[in-house]
C-alpha cells in the first residue's frame, strides 16, 4: 500500500452524515483540502455545513452530482449508488472513491506508534450485529481490548484514530460498506448467509453477492463460511486470500473435519484442534446461547469460529456467550400471558430474517406485515405453514401476506386487521391472544419493514410490548 500524503490533497466528502461529517472532519485535521457535496439543502444540513466551515471545510449543499473541480480522491457515504452521476465522472477523471471503511482502513496506521489492531469481519444479510456482538463478548471474555464496530455501537473511525487502544476489533460491514473497501484485508472473516436484499441498489444478486465475498479477500487466518448455505462457500472459493489462510464452516449438524458444529446439545470445534481428523473440542452448550434458536445458534457458531481464529481458547467462548444479552426487538421473549410466550421480532424486516424465527417455536401465533420492499411471501408461507396455529396481520401490504396463506395454508386461521392507526398493534396482540392456546407462541415477526405505521423497527417493537402488558391484567 502506497502511502497517502494529506496535506493539500483534494478530497471530496460525498454526503453530510454519519460518516461524512467525521470523514470531513478527520480528514480535514491531516492537512487535505475537503469540500463536501450533498444533495440535501436543508436547516440540519445547513448548520451541519456552518460547523464544517469553520474548520476550513467547503461545502455544497443541493448539488451531489457535480465532480468539484481538481478532486483527487472521493470518501463517500456508503449509502450512494454507484451509479450516481458524481461516481461516473469519478470514473472518467480517474478518481479513486473509497467509502467509509476503506477511509478507517487506510487511517488506521495513522496514530504513530501504534501497531493497528486486526479486523475479525462479519457480513450476510441477516445475524450481522448478533454475531459481532456475540463476538466482541467472547473476546472480551478472553481479556482482550476489544469493540463491536461498524453499524454498530463505536464507529470506525473512531475505533482507529481514538486513543482506546485496541487487541482486535469485532467489525459488522454491510455490503454497500464492503463495494466501496477495496483494500480492506480482515484477519478472518464470515459471511453469514446469503438471501436477496437490496438488489435495487447492487443491481443484480450477483453484484450483491460479489460485494459481500470481499470480506473474504486478502484474509489472513481463516475464512468462516455456512455449511448450510453454499453460495458463502462458492465466495470463498473464488477469493484471493493469504497463503495457509484456512476455510472454516458452521454448521447446525456434526462437525467434519475443519467445521464447527452441534454434537448433542453441545457446540463443538473440529477446525482449531490438534488432529481435526480424530479430535473434536467442546465450546459450550446450546443453552449458553441466548436466545437457543436454531439461526442463534448459527450465529454463536460463527462468532466462536472467528474467535478460535484469532486464538481464543475454549472456555472464553462458554464464558462470553453466557454473557451475551441480545439487542432488544430481535426474538425478545417479552412475557407469558396464560401459558402464551409473547416474542417481538420487530428487527424480522425480510423475509429470510422472519423465517429463522419461524423455525424456532412451534405452535405459532404469528403477527406479520407492515411494508413489503417488493418481497414475495409464498416460499416463506410455505415452509412455515405445519407451525401456524393462526396468523394476524397488518400494515400496507398485508394483502401479500393474505394471498400466500390462502395458496399455501388455507386451514391457517387468519386475521386481517384493516387498520394502521396507534392502536392497531393492540387490537393485533388481541386477536392472536384469541387464536392461540396454552404452549403456543405469539411471534411478532413481520418479514416486513414498519414504516408504514411506525417510526421504525424499535417503536413496532415497542408497541407490541405494550400490548402485551395490557394483556396481562385483563387475563389475570
Ligand atoms: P443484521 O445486523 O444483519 O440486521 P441482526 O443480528 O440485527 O442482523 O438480526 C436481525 C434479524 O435477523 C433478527 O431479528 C432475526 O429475525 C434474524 N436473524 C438473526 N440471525 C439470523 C441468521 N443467522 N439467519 C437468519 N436470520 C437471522
Amino acid at each position: 500500500m502506497t502511502e497517502v500524503t494529506w496535506t493539500g490533497k483534494r478530497v471530496t466528502v460525498a454526503g453530510l452524515g454519519v460518516s461524512g461529517i467525521p470523514a470531513a472532519r478527520v480528514l480535514r485535521g491531516l492537512g487535505a483540502h475537503v469540500t463536501v457535496v450533498n444533495d440535501g439543502d436543508d436547516e440540519r444540513s445547513r448548520a451541519q455545513a456552518a460547523e464544517l466551515e469553520a474548520l476550513g471545510v467547503t461545502v455544497r449543499l443541493g448539488d451531489g452530482a457535480t465532480l468539484p473541480e481538481g478532486t483527487e480522491l472521493i470518501v463517500t457515504a456508503p449509502g450512494w449508488k454507484p451509479d450516481k452521476p458524481l461516481f461516473l465522472a469519478a470514473a472518467k477523471a480517474g478518481v479513486e472513491i473509497w467509502g467509509d471503511v476503506e477511509l478507517a482502513w487506510r487511517l488506521r496506521a495513522t496514530p504513530s506508534g501504534r501497531t493497528p489492531a486486526p479486523w475479525l469481519a462479519v457480513t450476510g444479510t441477516n445475524g450481522k450485529t448478533t454475531t459481532v456482538r456475540m463476538l466482541a463478548s467472547i473476546l472480551e471474555a478472553a481479556g482482550l481490548r476489544t469493540a463491536a464496530v461498524g453499524n454498530i455501537g463505536v464507529s470506525l473511525l473512531d475505533a482507529v484514530l481514538g486513543d482506546e487502544k485496541y487487541d482486535v476489533l469485532a467489525v459488522e460491514l454491510s455490503s454497500y460498506q464492503l463495494h466501496w473497501a477495496p483494500s480492506l484485508r480482515a484477519h478472518s472473516a464470515v459471511v453469514l448467509n446469503l438471501a436477496p436484499d437490496h438488489l435495487d441498489w447492487h443491481g443484480s444478486m450477483e453484484a450483491y453477492a460479489a460485494d459481500k465475498g470481499r470480506i473474504y479477500e486478502g484474509n489472513q487466518v481463516a475464512c468462516v463460511y455456512n455449511v448450510q448455505d453454499p453460495a458463502t462457500e462458492a465466495l470463498v472459493r473464488e477469493a484471493d486470500v493469504e497463503e495457509g489462510c484456512r476455510a472454516i464452516g458452521f454448521t447446525l449438524g456434526p462437525p467434519a473435519p475443519s467445521q464447527l458444529g452441534v454434537v448433542d446439545g453441545i457446540l463443538v470445534d473440529r477446525a482449531f484442534v490438534e488432529n481435526r481428523q480424530k479430535n473434536a473440542q467442546e465450546l459450550a452448550n446450546v443453552s449458553d446461547v441466548n436466545p437457543p434458536a436454531p439461526h442463534n445458534i448459527a450465529n454463536a457458531l460463527a462468532a466462536a469460529a472467528l474467535a478460535r481464529a484469532y486464538g481464543v481458547e475454549p472456555a472464553a467462548v462458554r464464558d462470553g456467550l453466557r454473557a451475551f444479552r441480545p439487542d432488544a426487538h430481535r426474538i425478545e421473549h417479552v412475557a407469558d400471558v396464560d401459558g402464551v410466550a409473547y416474542v417481538d421480532d420487530s428487527k424480522a424486516t425480510n423475509t429470510h430474517a422472519a423465517e429463522a424465527s419461524l423455525a424456532a417455536y412451534d405452535p405459532i401465533v404469528w403477527i406479520a406485515g407492515g411494508l413489503a420492499k417488493g418481497a414475495t411471501f409464498d416460499e416463506l408461507v410455505e415452509k412455515s405453514a405445519k407451525r401456524l396455529r393462526g396468523a394476524v396481520l397488518i400494515g400496507a401490504d398485508r394483502a401479500l401476506i393474505r394471498e400466500a396463506l390462502a395458496r399455501h395454508a388455507p386451514e391457517v386461521p387468519v386475521v386481517d386487521l384493516d387498520r394502521t392507526d396507534t392502536g392497531a398493534m393492540s387490537a393485533a396482540v388481541r386477536e392472536a391472544a384469541r387464536l392461540a392456546r396454552p404452549g403456543d407462541t405469539v411471534l411478532m415477526a413481520p418479514a416486513c419493514a414498519s414504516m408504514d405505521m411506525f417510526t421504525n423497527y424499535n417503536k413496532r417493537g415497542e408497541a407490541f410490548a405494550d400490548a402485551v402488558r395490557e394483556l396481562a391484567p385483563e387475563r389475570d
